[in-house]
């Protein structure tokens, strides 16, 4: 049997936990009694706020315009009236003015079986319009504006279309599910994409623990004429990262400080596909997503379509609440996401899980001093060195931190994973490079 592709740096094995979500069919979450709606769900500027509370609203109008080049509109997930205008901050820490909404009226397009759009009469330039207007972002947790992604400059050609259906953050089952109930529509999405950045091969990389998924994919692939491949690749995280998907596909390496089209590459997640689609063909902008909710601590571990703006408290409740044993609660993934402090925390346009985890499964970890045994420089997939960086930060250092690349630090937690004396290597990368960027602005 010819051997899986996956990329040569590092990279670790953590135990996936999986089986507790992936046989669970998409379900739509409950709406409850209020959204939390914030204007920053993306990277980049925040949204210009276009409502006022006691405005009316409807499912899908917009009430975030995007404010800069790199921003994204956001638009109403229900109707309803606006109850306030409010600050909150966000699972990452981010400070960010959001509208309370409370729902009432007319749903327009739950449950309802809308007359797909005659989308092939659109040209690339109206169809990239269209990926703006309805506020795509990519949904592999980056949070990118896709219309940014995909405006290719003029001496460039996309050789290469990677779509990242990889999913190798533990737990998460989101992607997965949305391969296997989804695919006719994702692929209709990759049409759209066709049209609008002309790739001249398309790849999709799905690792090895997806048999189901890879079978359904790579049938519709065969079906569609030869121009797109399914990539089985073998389990190693980080992969679903673009730099280390892109070489585990195509062998080639993105430059520091460089983007995947300085390669001739563009990639973009399964679920980010999946709203084209949405977006193009049934003109639903992006205000609703897959989340998984998981972990041993939740009662019944789901996948849902959730509409964003939900509160995590109402999400665990439609899961059947947690378990006493419970003692940490996520937003994303066990390796990249974000420590909840509140329920009252809000799903994003990037939220792909809510994890309730359990003692048991995070074991308790008291931190001691380094022991200088080089584990973490060895798991490190861009070739850092992450014990360096560490103590740079510590000692305030940050423009030495710098000079050993830390904005090349992806935050991928293979570093932390694998720490014997359990040191909080990527808390410290992230408040690294935002005191760094601080001094910079400065
Ligand atoms: S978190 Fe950063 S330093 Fe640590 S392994 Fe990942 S990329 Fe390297
Ligand atoms: S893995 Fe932890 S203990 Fe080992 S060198 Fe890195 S920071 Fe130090």
């Amino acid at each position: 049997m010819k051997s899986l592709k996956t990329f040569p740096k590092g990279g670790v094995h953590p135990g996936d936990f999986k089986d507790l979500t992936n046989k669970e069919p998409i379900r739509n979450a409950a709406i409850k009694d209020s959204f939390i709606i914030p204007m920053s769900q993306h990277i980049g500027a925040p949204c210009e706020c276009l409502v006022n509370p006691g405005d009316e609203v409807k499912e899908g109008m917009l009430i975030g315009k995007a404010s800069g080049f790199i921003s994204a509109n956001i638009h109403s997930p229900a109707p309803g009236v606006v109850k306030e205008i409010t600050d909150i901050f966000l699972a990452n820490g981010l400070k960010t003015k959001a509208v309370v909404l409370e729902p009432s009226g007319y749903f327009d397009q739950l449950g309802k079986n809308i007359v797909p759009a005659d989308w092939n009469s659109l040209s690339a330039k109206e169809l990239q319009e269209k990926i703006f207007n309805s506020g795509i972002v990519g949904l592999g947790g980056a949070t990118f504006p896709s219309n940014v992604k995909y405006m290719i400059p003029p001496d460039a050609k996309v050789e290469a279309l990677v779509i990242n259906g990889v999913e190798c953050e533990p737990y998460l089952t989101a992607d997965h599910r949305l391969m296997l109930e989804k695919s006719a529509e994702i692929f209709k999405g990759l049409e759209i994409l066709q049209k609008v950045l002309n790739p001249e091969k398309i790849f999709i990389g799905i690792e090895a623990n997806k048999p189901d998924a890879i079978d359904i994919m790579g049938n519709l692939a065969q079906e569609s004429g030869g121009k797109i491949e399914v990539v089985p690749l073998k389990l190693k995280y980080p992969q679903g990262d673009e730099k280390q998907l892109l070489k585990a596909i195509t062998g080639r390496e993105v430059p520091s400080g460089k983007l995947p089209i300085n390669i001739g590459a563009v990639v973009s997640n399964v679920g980010t596909v999946f709203a084209i689609y949405e977006a193009v063909v049934l003109n639903k902008p992006l205000f609703e997503r897959v989340v998984t909710v998981t972990g041993r601590g939740i009662k019944n571990p789901s996948n849902l379509k959730v509409r964003v703006g939900t509160k995590v408290r109402d999400l665990i409740e439609d899961c059947g609440g947690v378990t006493d044993d419970t003692v940490k609660l996520v937003m994303g993934g066990p390796m990249m996401g974000f420590t909840m402090c509140s329920l009252d925390t809000p799903v994003t346009k990037g939220t792909s899980g809510i994890l309730a985890l359990t003692e048991k499964e995070i074991g308790k970890s008291v931190q001691t001093a380094c022991i200088m045994c080089g584990r973490c420089v060895k798991v490190c997939p861009i070739g850092l060195v992450p014990t360096k960086l560490y103590k740079n930060i510590t000692h305030r250092r940050y423009q030495d931190a710098m000079h050993l690349n830390l904005m090349d630090c992806k935050e991928c937690g293979c570093c932390a994973y694998v720490c014997p004396a359990n040191i909080p290597l990527v808390q410290g990368m992230r408040l690294g490079k935002k005191m760094a960027n601080k001094k910079v602005k400065s």
